[in-house]
């Protein structure tokens, strides 16, 4: 099994070889970075500028290239989900795929100079949540597990990139 680290609409690399990294260490299975996928430009809802992440998620199932492989998009986007004001990211349990959004991990979203190692630092978080849920982890109550559902990015920089005693084993880590 590999986990493919899939960017989307842009690469930012410091971003992919620290998720890539991150997940590799976490997992212990190897997770490559891929050659990158267009954004689903027809999932572009200009009035919200945001894209719907649900195009994303079908874009990564069809690029499959391996049965065994489970996708990890990074969106160089903001997403959102129906009913849903934006998402930091949505996974897939049936289809092993889980995108994460860029934009609202920056710091320039929020009006400050950019970071690129908060950047990367809140990415892998997201990423490792989304995987979480890929393998029907729920969220977690505790909120310095990386499972905690994060309402706004101050969740996110509290929780710790990692996942708690009890979320690790039931991943079986
Ligand atoms: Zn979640
Ligand atoms: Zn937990």
């Amino acid at each position: 099994m590999r986990i493919v680290i899939e960017p989307m609409g842009g690469a930012d690399s410091g971003v992919m070889e620290a998720v890539s990294k991150a997940v590799e260490a976490v997992y212990k299975v190897k997770a490559p970075v891929g050659n990158g996928l267009p954004e689903p430009r027809h999932a572009y809802d200009s009035a919200r500028r945001q894209y719907q992440a649900s195009a994303f998620l079908r874009e990564l199932r069809a690029s499959r290239k391996e049965d065994g492989d489970i996708l990890l998009g990074v969106a160089d986007a903001d997403l959102y989900a129906p009913g849903l004001n934006f998402i930091f990211g949505e996974a897939d349990i049936f289809g092993r795929a889980a995108v994460i959004a860029l934009a609202r991990l920056r710091q320039e979203f929020y009006g400050y100079a950019a970071e690129p190692g908060i950047l990367a630092e809140r990415a892998v978080k997201e990423a490792l949540h989304e995987l979480g849920h890929v393998w029907g982890l729920d969220h977690c109550p505790d909120p310095n597990c990386v499972m905690f559902f994060s309402n706004s990015i101050l969740d996110t920089d509290r929780k710790r990139s990692a996942y708690c005693d009890k979320c690790s084993e039931t991943l079986g880590l």
